[in-house]
Parts: structure tokens; C-alpha cells; sequence
């Protein structure tokens, strides 16, 4: 774990939340490569369960909501974690993470008590109970408000689902393990509406389809797995809960959950706001509300696991080195190009002509003619870049023969092949 949160400081992926002024507990920010990782599983997201789908369609609602959501759908009486606090130190802990004492002091721990997780903020220039809001502790909830905005503009046939990515805030108790467990994090979900009768395939659909998702992004089966989360243990809203865990270097822990939601959010947001968010179902011509499964995904624990599974150590040329193993679709950078030397005007030159050429085809390229070619090789294999791309002597022309080929070295295996410039090319792009 030490030398992955390492490696993403040092390296542009992520670096702690405001770090000049010491930081801010569970606050994370992400790094010019760090942004890039992010948005290309954001966008394999939403490419493989919005786009490449009939029945699904995106959202971007507001991160805050009217409070009265989060009222009815039971957030502020009930999303809360059991908090203790020591009665020496004073140091609080959540009650089902630690013993019976303190692991600080060793002190007695007072009364335990439930602590709302919820961010409270005002609204307005008020600062009155009448302006209290909240930052949205999951994203699904600007789902729920919307979901007869599209009913009525689109008249989606059941089942479809409504998907979304955004922030979400939660005042952990025990802010900890790097991102996996943030004050400030991202979520991508879905709410998957069904006739009630219906629920239990489209479970397992989605089951399945969390799986999928892994595979897309480099997340190895055999890292990842089921816990049906027993009666007692669900959230308040759920009827079957499945835990995806993964093996974490700090143990195994969740990191997606899938959930049977039943009809209490949209039965709870009519009831609460007088709107009818019933469904008129063309097919049987009766009236209901749908039931709704729900997939959710942390992006920043999707990261975390991803950077867990890829990191690899071993030996090239006789010498020990890091590298990460990203896949071609989640890696920051696509390809490296470099001039052999940085001295030869023509050399440079050559290398500008083949990097733009990339760069308008994909432009996850970077450049780099700093140190020797050894050294930079290292750093783009720490970075997790699939290709580097060398221009020499030859490709100007010094043997006619190979006049515009570079070399291409690949990641993995550290072999480097000489190849024509638009062969390399069409390859990478
Ligand atoms: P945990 O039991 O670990 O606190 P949870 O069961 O409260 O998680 P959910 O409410 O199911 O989590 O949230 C859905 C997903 O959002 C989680 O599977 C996880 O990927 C992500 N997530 C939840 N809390 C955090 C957090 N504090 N930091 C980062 N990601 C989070």
C-alpha cells in the first residue's frame, strides 16, 4: 500500500487534499495523470451502460438537493454510523471498527451513539433551520427526483434504467486506506427500474454486469468477490444486497454494491412530495410504481483496486523496476514519443512531426527528451504507458533502408521492434 500511495504522489496520479496547509482528513486530489485515469474509466462507464445500451439514459443532476429528499428517503434520520468516544483521550472511532477500548490510550469508551454522516450547509444568506441543506451523500437521489422528467420526455418502456456520475459526501467517522474511504469521493450508478415480479433477473443481470465492467477495466476476477449481505446488515431501503469486495492490500474490503431497493425511494419521494410517480405500464395498461435495482460503483475505489491489480515489480536488463500494467483503454498515457537526442535540431524535429501526427489521433500522448533513453523508458513504465516510440539516425534516413521506421518498445516484455512510422501509428491509434 506504502508504495502505491508513493507512486501516485510522485507521479502526478494523486496527491493529498490541500497538502501545503497540512491537508484536510479524507480529502483527495487528483493529479494531471491521475485526471486522465479517471475520466477514461468514466468514459468506458458510461460508454458500456449508457451508450452501447437501448435501455439506459444519463443524468447530471445538482449535488444539492431540496432537503425534503433526503428526508423522505430516510438519510436524515438514518444514514449514520455508530460512533463511540474515548473517555481519557477523547479520540473518536466508529463503534464496529474498533474493541472494547480505546486503541490510542486503552481508555473506556463512552455510551455509543448514532452520528449522521451527512453534510449540513445553508442555502441562501440565511443561516437559519430553514436554509439547512445537505451535500448528497450518494448520487442516486438526484436519480429518484428525475425520474418522471423522463418518463415524461421519453417515455422509456420498462425495464430502463437511468445512470449517473458524480460527487458524493459523506462525514466518515474514520476517514482512511488512501481513497477508499474519503469525506469526498465519486460515484457512478444506476437505478434500474422493473416490473416488481421482475426484479430477480435483472439482479442478476446486473451481477453480472459488474463483473463485465472489472474485466473492461483490468480489475482480475479472482481478485473481486460476492458477499451476500445478510438480513440486518442492509441499508434501510434494501431487500437483497450483494457486496462486491476485493482484495485490498489492507484486507478485503467492499468495493461495489449491488442493491434490491424495492419501490421505497419513488413511493417515499410521492408521499413525500405529492407527486404521483406511479408508471402506466403500455403492456398490461395497469398503473404501479417500479421497483428498482441498483448498481453502484466508487470510482475512486475502482482506482484504487485497479492500481493495486496493475502495479508490478520485476527485473529488466538485470536491474529491479516498477511498472504498471494499464491496459491500453485505461492507461493516462497511450504512448511515448521521444527523440533519441535532444541536441539534434532534425532528430527533434522528426519526433514533433510523429508525436502531433499521434496526438491528433489520440491524444493521451506524451513527449519526453529528458535523460537517457533507459531512464525514460523507466519512467514511462511507471506511469503504466503501453509504448514508447524512439526516432533515431535511421528514421532521417543514415540507413536508406529503414528511412522512417522508429523503434517501438512495449511495456510489458521491454522488447523493441523496428517498425514504418505509419505501421506504428495505425497501431497505437
Ligand atoms: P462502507 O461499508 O465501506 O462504508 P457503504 O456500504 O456505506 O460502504 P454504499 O453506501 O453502498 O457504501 O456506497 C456505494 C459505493 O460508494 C461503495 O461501494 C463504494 O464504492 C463507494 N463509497 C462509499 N463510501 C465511500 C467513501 N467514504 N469513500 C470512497 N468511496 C466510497
Amino acid at each position: 500500500m506504502e508504495k502505491i500511495v508513493s507512486l501516485a504522489k510522485r507521479r502526478g496520479f494523486i496527491y493529498p487534499g490541500s497538502e501545503i496547509y497540512g491537508g484536510l482528513s479524507g480529502t483527495w486530489d487528483y493529479g494531471p495523470l491521475g485526471v486522465e485515469l479517471k475520466n477514461n474509466i468514466k468514459q468506458l462507464w458510461w460508454r458500456m451502460f449508457v451508450q452501447e445500451r437501448d435501455d439506459m439514459c444519463g443524468l447530471d443532476a445538482a449535488i444539492l438537493m431540496n432537503p425534503k429528499a433526503w428526508e423522505a428517503s430516510g438519510h436524515v434520520s438514518g444514514f449514520s454510523d455508530p460512533l463511540v468516544e474515548c473517555k481519557k483521550c477523547k479520540r473518536r472511532f466508529r463503534a464496529d471498527q474498533v474493541g472494547e477500548k480505546c486503541p490510542e490510550c486503552g481508555g473506556q469508551f463512552g455510551e455509543v451513539r448514532q452520528f449522521n454522516m451527512m453534510f449540513k450547509t445553508h442555502v441562501g444568506a440565511a443561516e437559519d433551520e430553514s436554509s439547512v441543506s445537505y451535500l448528497r451523500p450518494e448520487t442516486a437521489g438526484g436519480i429518484f427526483v428525475n425520474f418522471k422528467n423522463i418518463v415524461d420526455s421519453f417515455h422509456p418502456k420498462l425495464p430502463f434504467g437511468i445512470a449517473q456520475i458524480g460527487k458524493a459526501f459523506r462525514n466518515e467517522i474514520a476517514p482512511r486506506d488512501f481513497v477508499f474511504r474519503a469525506r469526498e469521493f465519486e460515484q457512478m450508478e444506476i437505478e434500474y427500474f422493473v416490473r416488481p415480479g421482475e426484479w430477480g433477473a435483472a439482479f442478476t443481470e446486473w451481477q453480472a454486469n459488474v463483473h463485465a465492467f472489472n474485466e473492461v477495466v483490468g480489475i482480475p476476477r479472482g481478485s473481486v468477490h460476492e458477499l451476500e449481505v445478510a438480513d440486518g446488515d442492509r441499508a434501510h431501503y434494501s431487500k437483497r444486497t450483494i457486496d462486491f469486495e476485493f482484495d485490498f492490500p489492507f484486507g478485503r474490503k467492499e468495493l461495489y454494491g449491488l442493491a434490491y431497493r424495492t419501490d421505497f425511494d419513488l413511493k417515499a419521494h410521492a408521499e413525500s412530495s405529492g407527486v404521483d410517480l406511479s408508471y402506466l405500464d403500455d403492456a398490461s395498461g395497469e398503473r404501479f410504481v417500479p421497483h428498482v435495482i441498483e448498481p453502484s460503483f466508487g470510482l475512486d475505489r475502482t482506482i484504487l483496486a485497479l492500481l493495486a491489480s496493475v502495479y508490478t515489480e520485476d527485473e529488466l536488463g538485470g536491474e529491479p523496476r516498477v511498472y504498471l500494467k494499464f491496459n491500453s483503454a485505461v492507461a493516462p498515457i497511450k504512448a511515448a514519443v521521444f527523440p533519441l537526442l535532444k541536441n539534434k535540431p532534425e532528430l527533434v524535429a522528426k519526433a514533433r512531426e510523429v508525436y502531433s501526427m499521434l496526438k491528433k489521433q489520440i491524444p493521451q500522448i506524451m513527449w519526453d527528451d529528458n535523460g537517457n533513453i533507459g531512464k525514460r523508458y523507466r519512467r514511462q513504465d511507471e506511469i503504466g504507458t503501453p509504448y514508447c516510440i524512439t526516432i533515431d539516425f535511421d528514421t532521417l534516413g543514415e540507413k536508406p533502408e529503414l528511412a522512417d521506421t522508429a523503434t517501438l518498445r512495449d511495456r510489458d516484455t521491454g522488447e523493441q521492434e523496428r517498425a514504418s512510422i505509419d505501421n506504428i501509428v495505425s497501431r497505437i491509434a
